[in-house]
């Protein structure tokens, strides 16, 4: 099972020598098994916030009142050290005390001087005091596979002796339960049992609900509601057709598989700003028939050395336990500003940069990326090679034919009795230069002004006047934008208007 890979990287740890172990996880009950398996005899002193210092075996307090500091004093005296495994539990707010910090970095370098002891900090959260971070070893429990999470229904149905699952439920069972850790699908379970005493289809709901809860509780993801369709995109027609093309394969994708089809793995759009990038996110998500989460980089940098990271392989992972389903990363130029750089800062960004890299090459799960970005020159070059995303298209000012489609469907969204009244001509050649949020934006004008007016319906002199009165994006953003459209026509990107 899942474990062995945990279990031999830990036993291997403590027979190096490593200091300090970490293990993220909150599956308290799992890592004393696993712990009593690889301690290979050494003898274990357990210390938890609730109860002191404990009986590993029976959970009893050996001393009454003994604080982690005492703790710690007592294990440097001579001999205490000798083939243990100190057990640290619930110790996370310890960990910000410089006092406490300083004493375990004491005893990290006694254990690094000869001293066969293992620290083993157990906890779901992840803080690494900078004072020890080259003592510390972090280990995660992973992920269940679809095989073990199929093991793990066919044991709880053995266990409680219930009817057999078929087939394709179990399999639909197993790509729910993705994501989930062998603790938690045995929950699930044992819910979805205590309910109606049988593990059916409708379950299936009860483990939807759970992982919205653990989006929620994680707060790096957010799930955004579909309203918009790709009708409501106006022009970027190579892009909807290119867009069109993937929900065929991703919707059919065990007969895609079959043919030899790759699964999709995303794209990156880039360019203007308000030109419906996140617009195309959101249709994607629809298009597709799956969620849409929404992953902000900025909340993912965290202030302890780890953070980040563990952040980051908690989204992909949630991301993944979600799936299928589309991963939207808004403005990625923000979250791989200033790779390569010196400095700590630089360095995380780095490393997280490298670990999304290798995710996006090796994923083979049905989460779709779709990456979008103002500003392309401040991204690593390395993203920008084939490989990572499946294309990547830059979205530039809405041109004639353009400007009259997002016209149309903004004036279609409020007063569609008005359009057959509205000379959109007129419209299309005074709004030169507009984006397709300024083409929103004069509509949603218009409409408000003809109400104020008491107009019975809007009339296209309402729009001119609200064109003459707007400041377009290319005129307030004149040089960056050319600069921008040179940019991306020499790095060959696809043109995602026809
Ligand atoms: P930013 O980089 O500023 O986030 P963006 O390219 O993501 O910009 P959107 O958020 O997609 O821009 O666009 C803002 C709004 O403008 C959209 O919600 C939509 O109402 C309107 N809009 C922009 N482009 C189009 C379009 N091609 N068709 C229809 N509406 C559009």
């Amino acid at each position: 099972m899942e474990d062995k890979n945990l279990k031999s990287k830990f036993a291997r740890y403590i027979d190096a020598g490593f200091p300090i172990i970490y293990l993220n996880t909150f599956e308290e009950d799992k890592v004393d098994t696993i712990i009593k398996e690889v301690s290979s005899g050494r003898e274990i002193y357990e210390w938890n916030e609730t109860s002191g210092y404990i009986d590993f075996e029976t959970k009893t307090p050996i001393f009454e009142d003994f604080t982690l500091e005492m703790m710690i004093d007592q294990l440097k005296h001579d001999g205490l050290l000798d083939r243990k495994i100190i057990l640290l539990k619930d110790v996370n707010s310890y960990l910000e005390e410089p006092r406490i910090v300083s004493k375990i970095k004491g005893l990290a370098r006694l254990i690094n001087q000869g001293a066969e002891a293992t620290i083993v900090i157990v906890s779901n959260v992840l803080i690494i005091p900078k004072e020890l971070e080259k003592f510390i070893t972090i280990l995660e429990m992973d992920y269940l596979n679809s095989d073990e999470i199929k093991k793990t229904i066919q044991n709880f149905i053995k266990k409680y002796e219930l009817d057999e699952v078929k087939d394709n439920l179990l399999d639909e069972f197993a790509i729910a339960f993705k994501g989930l850790t062998e603790f938690e699908i045995n929950n699930l379970l044992a819910l979805s049992y205590a309910d109606d005493g049988e593990l059916s289809r409708k379950d299936l709901n009860l483990i939807f609900g759970q992982k919205q809860q653990m989006i929620k509780k994680a707060g790096i993801l957010e799930m955004i509601p579909l309203k918009e369709t790709i009708d409501d995109i106006g022009g970027l027609e190579n892009l909807k057709e290119w867009l069109k093309r993937k929900a065929k394969v991703y919707k059919n994708i065990n007969k895609a598989k079959e043919y030899g089809v790759d699964m999709p793995k995303g794209l990156l759009i880039a360019g203007v700003p308000g030109c419906g990038k996140s617009l195309s996110a959101k249709a994607t998500a629809n298009l597709f028939e799956v969620p849409l989460l929404r992953l902000d980089m900025g909340r993912l940098m965290g202030k302890y050395v780890g953070e980040s990271e563990t952040n980051l392989r908690n989204a992909i992972a949630l991301a993944e336990a979600i799936s299928p389903c589309v991963l939207w990363i808004d403005e990625l130029e923000k979250a791989f500003a200033g790779i390569g750089g010196d400095g700590g800062a630089a360095e995380v960004t780095t490393r997280l940069f490298g670990n999304f890299l290798t995710w996006m090459q090796e994923k083979d799960s049905p989460t779709f990326v779709v990456a979008t970005a103002n500003d392309i020159t401040k991204l690593p070059a390395e993203l920008l090679r084939k490989g990572r995303f499946d294309e990547i298209f830059y979205v530039g000012l809405p041109n004639d034919k353009e400007r009259e489609k997002i016209c149309q469907i903004h004036i279609n969204k409020r007063r569609p009795q008005d359009l057959k009244n509205i000379d959109i001509s007129k419209i299309i050649s005074k709004s030169k230069g507009f984006s397709g949020a300024d083409i929103e934006g004069i509509i949603k004008d218009a409409v408000e002004t003809a109400f104020a007016d008491d107009k019975k319906d809007i009339e296209t002199n309402d729009i001119v006047e609200a064109i003459n009165n707007t400041h377009s994006l290319s005129e307030l953003m004149k040089d960056s934008l050319e600069k921008m459209t040179k940019e991306y026509e020499s790095r060959k990107f696809k043109n995602a208007s026809k």
